[in-house]
């Protein structure tokens, strides 16, 4: 039997948190509100998930789920690649004429969203959604001609020229959630999650804690103990100079719009600790890259497999399967090469610097194809 009572859908993505979640603030102002996530094993059409990412994937679902709960909203989960379908009879399921989602930026997804919108429109269903993934949508910077921005820092002063990206909102007030049970639940959905994520070879759970109450812990520890000194550190090979939000941010447990405005709140306060203002500058920057690489990959959607500048394809780089196993065990022989892939192997996360220096050892050393390297960084990595 339906439920009478309408309510409004949320399809969660790369946003499983309360504070700042727009498409949840709004749904909760309405009334009624079911959430669904979608797992999508297969990922049709794009790379499958990485091994590290599942991990953090389910862990990150769990405590959303518990954080739900607390106010009897269902985070009903679904598995399949038919996205449309699966949400319109969610909606029938319970007589639901609205659906808000948070918009997504990969080429993939953005194609896959726009095309979900305009049939749900069509069958009467009201869409709503919403920026969140980033400060600046990948269409807002443009060069003269209206093309996408190539060059880092052109792209970054443009951005900084705009006004201030909006302020983050507040934790939904959920009103009394009574209508709307927990009908369509797929239990094997956590089942298969729960298994992919046991199955996992690293030792994840020792270095990190998903969930947004620890992605907010993290940023006050960062503001509190390193931003100051981000200039001078961030480049560092130790892992602690940095936020280490990059998973978090990955999976939406925080939101740039509330790391943003919390920085600059916090170089601004009279209270301690000052920050630097060349340090305040750098993290915005550091921000701006995942702006920026967000940007380049909705342009050019081919990124992840052809050289950005097409010149690099004529290197002469081939697989190698010794030297690319070596590289993957951290068996070069070149202690910090070592030292990261082991680290990378182990605990998901490498500081950038180390990025850099693994990628170009691999890549202008060992000569073997970055997309080789790539993979293993998707498989290996809780941010990729
Ligand atoms: C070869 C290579 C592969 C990388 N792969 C990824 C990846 O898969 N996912 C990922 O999130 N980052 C990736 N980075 C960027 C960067 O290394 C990480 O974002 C950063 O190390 C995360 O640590 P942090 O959160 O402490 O960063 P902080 O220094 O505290 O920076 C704050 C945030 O800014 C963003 N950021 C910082 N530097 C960069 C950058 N160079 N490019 C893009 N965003 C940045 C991240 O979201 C980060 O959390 C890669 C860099 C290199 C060189």
């Amino acid at each position: 039997m339906s439920s009478k009572i309408p309510c409004t859908l949320v399809w969660l993505r790369r946003d499983l948190r309360l504070i700042d979640n727009p498409a949840l603030f709004h749904a909760a102002k309405r009334g009624q509100l079911i959430t669904v996530y979608i797992f999508d094993e297969d990922c049709s059409g794009r790379r499958k998930t990485g091994q590290a990412c599942l991990w953090w994937l389910y862990h990150s679902l769990k405590s959303l789920h518990n954080q739900l709960s607390q106010w009897n909203i269902p985070l009903i989960m679904k598995s399949g690649n038919d996205a449309f379908t699966i949400l319109k009879e969610l909606l029938d399921s319970y007589n639901a004429d609205t659906i808000y989602w948070n918009r997504c930026y990969e080429p993939f997804e953005y194609n896959r969203d726009c095309s979900i919108e305009e049939k749900l429109k069509m069958e009467n269903v009201t869409v709503e959604t919403y920026q969140d993934r980033v400060l600046f949508e990948p269409w807002t910077i443009k060069t003269a001609k209206g093309g996408p921005v190539q060059i880092y820092i052109h792209f970054w002063n443009q951005c900084l020229s705009l006004p201030q990206p909006r302020k983050p909102y507040d934790k939904p007030k959920f009103k009394n959630q009574t209508g709307c049970q927990s009908k369509c639940d797929e239990p094997a959905v956590w089942q298969r999650l729960a298994k992919l994520s046991q199955d996992m070879p690293m030792k994840l759970q020792d270095f990190w804690h998903p969930g947004e109450e620890q992605a907010i812990s993290k940023l006050k520890s960062f503001i509190k103990n390193s931003l100051n000194a981000y200039a001078e550190k961030s480049q560092c090979l130790r892992l602690n100079t940095t936020s280490n939000l990059s998973p978090y941010l990955h999976f939406g447990e925080i939101s740039p719009f509330t790391v943003w405005h919390s920085v600059r709140h916090a170089s601004s306060s009279a209270e301690p600790p000052a920050v630097k203002s060349e340090s305040l500058k750098q993290y915005l920057r550091s921000l701006g890259w995942r702006e920026y690489t967000c940007h380049l990959l909705f342009h050019y959607p081919d990124l992840p497999q052809k050289c950005f500048r097409s010149s690099f394809e004529q290197l002469k780089l081939q697989v190698d399967p010794v030297k690319l196993q070596s590289w993957q065990q951290g068996n070069t022989g070149y202690p910090v090469v070592d030292a990261g892939m082991r680290q990378l192997s182990v605990a998901g996360i490498m500081p950038n610097r180390l990025r850099m220096i693994v990628a170009s050892f691999l890549i202008k050393h060992l000569l073997v194809p970055w997309q080789k390297g790539e993979e293993w960084f998707w498989s290996k990595l809780i941010d990729a």
